[in-house]
């Protein structure tokens, strides 16, 4: 998947933000970054806000990379800490993983 990184310190995220959170920096350049990963935390959602009931329930999950960035993702099926995932697409804004 693509991240973005700080030119000016290396600070790496999935989401493109204004400034910089490490060195208020706010250059950015596109990296690759793995789509492999482990899930370092979850949350089922079975009450969702109305545009995902059709996915309920699901899966929120902190997904650690390989390459050390921490993503938010979005599972349709059920998971446990420390399962390997990858990236699979971006719907409707959200990171899809999948086993
Ligand atoms: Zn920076």
């Amino acid at each position: 998947m693509i991240a973005y990184q700080c030119i000016n310190c290396g600070f790496q995220s999935v989401t493109k933000k204004y400034y910089c959170p490490e060195c208020k920096g706010s250059k950015y350049e596109e990296v690759n970054v793995s789509d492999e990963g482990e899930v370092f935390s979850y949350t089922t959602i079975h009450i969702p806000p109305e545009e995902f009931t059709k996915y309920a329930p699901y899966q929120v999950v902190l997904v650690q990379l390989e390459d050390k960035l921490r993503v938010t993702g979005f599972m349709e099926v059920p998971v446990a800490i420390g399962d390997k995932v990858t990236f699979k697409e971006i719907r409707e804004g959200a990171y899809v993983f999948s086993k």
